[in-house]
């Protein structure tokens, strides 16, 4: 994947909110980790793929007009047997869209330490910011995110972390395994590159990323892009 090339053909169809699996191919291509995963379209093809990626599995509906996906039962988690993957499909397929449905079937991760989110958005006066936060209610009630103007240092990157009100969970919380900031560092630079060399990137949403004592990977993602400025 060329990412410029991939952006730019984007545009150039006016689709501005990539896919789950077009962000997280773009991330994999970026060295962020991902699942293991592939797109189908029919029943065959879905229990092709789940054989070839291997259970446990997690089948998602795909489709433009489908943004919270567990909102509507668009993902359907821990599959184990070809049976499930035959009855996930037929429950995927039901979900009303008016788009193009594609089921993505993806390697179930891992149980992590905790989700974290990691995510960046347009300032319309500083331009791309990175945030970063822990999922679940610690982000949705609490709001405890931190935020860096990109292009961020690794020392920005560390601050971000260890800023958050709940860093105590990332750091052998009641007996738990220490997270591995570094690979939390790692990702956020990864981020920061992308965003200042490709300014079409208007907001990224990586939510959630699971964080284990070595290393994490990227369950969820979404990219929406800049609609290119209209000639005045
Ligand atoms: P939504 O569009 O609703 O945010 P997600 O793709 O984030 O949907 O899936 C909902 C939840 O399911 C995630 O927050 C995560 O906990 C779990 N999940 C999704 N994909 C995977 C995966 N590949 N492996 C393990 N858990 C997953
Ligand atoms: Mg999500």
């Amino acid at each position: 994947m060329n990412i410029q090339e991939f952006l730019k053909d984007k545009l150039e169809t006016n689709q501005t909110v990539l896919t789950e699996f077009e962000s997280k191919e773009l991330l994999k291509q970026i060295g962020i980790p991902i699942p293991n995963h592939r797109l189908s379209s029919s029943k065959e093809e879905t229990i092709s793929a789940a054989k070839d990626i291997g259970f446990p599995l997690v089948l998602k509906l795909i489709a433009e007009d489908i943004v919270h996906k567990s909102d509507t039962g668009a993902v359907i988690l821990n599959i184990k047997t070809e049976t499930e993957v035959v009855k996930a499909f037929d429950e995927l397929m039901q979900i009303p869209s008016q788009k193009e449905k594609m089921i993505s079937v993806q390697k179930m991760a891992d149980e992590p330490i905790t989700e974290l989110i990691i995510g960046m958005t347009t300032d319309a006066q500083f331009g791309p910011a990175l945030m970063f936060g822990i999922g679940g209610i610690l982000v949705e009630l609490l709001e405890d995110v931190s935020f860096r103007i990109a292009p961020i240092t690794e020392y920005d990157a560390k601050e971000m972390i260890h800023e958050i009100k709940g860093f105590p969970i990332l750091d052998g919380y009641r007996g738990k395994p220490k997270a591995d900031l570094n690979a939390i560092v790692e990702t956020l630079l990864k981020i920061s590159e992308l965003v200042t060399k490709h300014e079409e990137i208007n907001e990224m949403d990586l939510n959630p990323v699971f964080i284990y004592d070595k290393g994490l990977i990227c369950v969820d993602a979404r990219i929406i892009l800049r609609k290119p400025d209209t000639e005045e």
